[in-house]
């Protein structure tokens, strides 16, 4: 893809877009615009999501309001309660929520959820943001219905530097008002496909959404262009096997996109051989890595390829956090690219995560990489990754997708 299309298509979707919301929407039609562009007809396919639109969210401690966003989804309610920092998940620790505010560390998942209900917590309070960034930027966040699963107690986010003003001053009460409308929405996938000599299908997937402060230019503008380039590739470049290209809405919600799709099409999922997922590619530094949900032997094949290429990758097996994991728990293998940075260097789910961390040329380079992997598998006689997933990664995506909790 020329340089100077990857560099408008940053630039045109520098806003932020939450899934279900219409800037998502406009998104999807966007990339829609640039399928036609690309000679590529694309149809957007709709899913239900989860809405809320918060009338009233008041967080106050020791009769101080501090600045907070309420929790989505998380019912109306009002309570005051003795304030509680849990610092760990251990018993002890968990045995002194009860009839307490609870402030923790980190994202409300579903097991922690489930540890605040079972010991008896009223509220809660998280935190998000960087004691030393000049912003008090504070995420929305939301209770995920498949976390809640309808038991709801209210909740708020504030920003990190006030989490530590309160732990500091000794913080005794708190008091959390959210009031809120909950609704049904939609949230879209963008599908575009290309022809290939037989039927069977090499998956394309990257999310378009992005969360409440940020851009998401490397998270994942990034990984949609190449989906884009790919898609262009190919449909110059005709391929044994057909391709399918998924832009996925909602993943930032819970891969709530792809999880929609594999629900949909699961009988043409059979058809599918493979899935390339690309989540965050391209940006100034940071290492290649290739984290295969599926047989050993592709990992060691992406190893060769690199070494082949003369392209630096780390390959591993595991799952990995994005749309590549609800194909590969319906047992198509999985491999998700990605250039990780590391907080330091390209922060994301904030106001940083911008075209600033962006490199044209990496891109293209980490773009070209993709494409030849892509291209054995497209054109092998037979795509050579067994059509079933290892017991040791089965294991890991019960735990991903929260039928089994992880083991201490
Ligand atoms: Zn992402």
């Amino acid at each position: 893809m020329k340089s100077e299309l990857i560099e408008r298509i940053f630039a045109d979707t520098a806003y932020v877009r939450m899934g279900g919301s219409a800037e998502e929407l406009r998104t999807a039609k966007y990339l829609q615009s640039v399928c036609a562009e690309l000679g590529l007809s694309a149809s957007l396919e709709a899913f239900e999501v989860d809405m809320a639109t918060i009338r009233e969210a008041t967080l106050t401690v020791d009769g101080q309001e501090i600045p907070c966003r309420g929790y989505l989804c998380a019912g109306c309610g009002e309570v005051e309660a003795p304030l509680y920092y849990l610092t760990e998940g251990d018993r002890y620790s968990l045995s002194l929520c009860r009839g307490k505010i609870v402030l923790f560390d980190g994202y409300l998942g579903y097991w922690r959820y489930r540890d605040l209900l079972d010991n008896g917590a009223v509220g809660f309070i998280s935190y998000d943001g960087n004691v030393n960034f000049a912003d008090h930027d504070i995420d929305q966040r939301e209770l995920r219905s498949y976390v809640s699963k309808g038991e709801k107690i209210p909740g708020v986010n504030i920003n990190a530097k006030d989490a530590v003003a309160i732990i500091n001053k000794g913080a005794k009460t708190a008091k959390i008002t959210l009031k809120q409308d909950e609704y049904k929405g939609s949230s879209h996938n963008v599908i575009a496909d290309v022809k290939g000599e037989i039927d069977q299908q090499i998956l394309f997937t990257a999310h378009y959404d992005s969360t409440s402060l940020s851009q998401g230019a490397y998270d994942n503008m990034s990984g949609c262009v190449g989906l884009l380039s790919m898609a262009e590739y190919f449909s110059k470049n005709t391929p044994r096997y057909s391709m399918r290209f998924i832009f996925c809405g909602s993943e930032e919600r819970g891969l709530l996109g792809s999880k929609a799709y594999c629900e949909k099409h699961e009988e043409e999922l059979k058809n599918a051989a493979l899935v390339i997922n690309l989540d965050m590619i391209g940006c100034i530094m940071g290492k290649f890595i290739a984290c295969a949900t599926a047989e050993k032997p592709l990992v060691h094949y992406i190893s060769y390829l690199g070494d082949e290429l003369g392209f630096q990758v780390k390959a591993y097996q595991d799952v990995y956090s994005s749309d590549s994991t609800p194909f590969a728990d319906k047992g198509v293998p999985a491999v998700s690219f990605a250039r990780a940075a590391g907080r330091d260097l390209a922060p994301i789910h904030n106001r940083y995560d911008t075209a600033a961390v962006m490199k044209t040329e990496q891109m293209q380079k980490d773009i070209d990489f993709i494409t030849a992997f892509a291209s054995r598998m497209a054109n092998a006689a037979m795509c050579p990754v067994a059509r079933e997933i290892p017991d040791n990664v089965k294991e890991l995506l019960d735990e991903y997708l929260l039928r089994k909790r992880k083991k201490a």
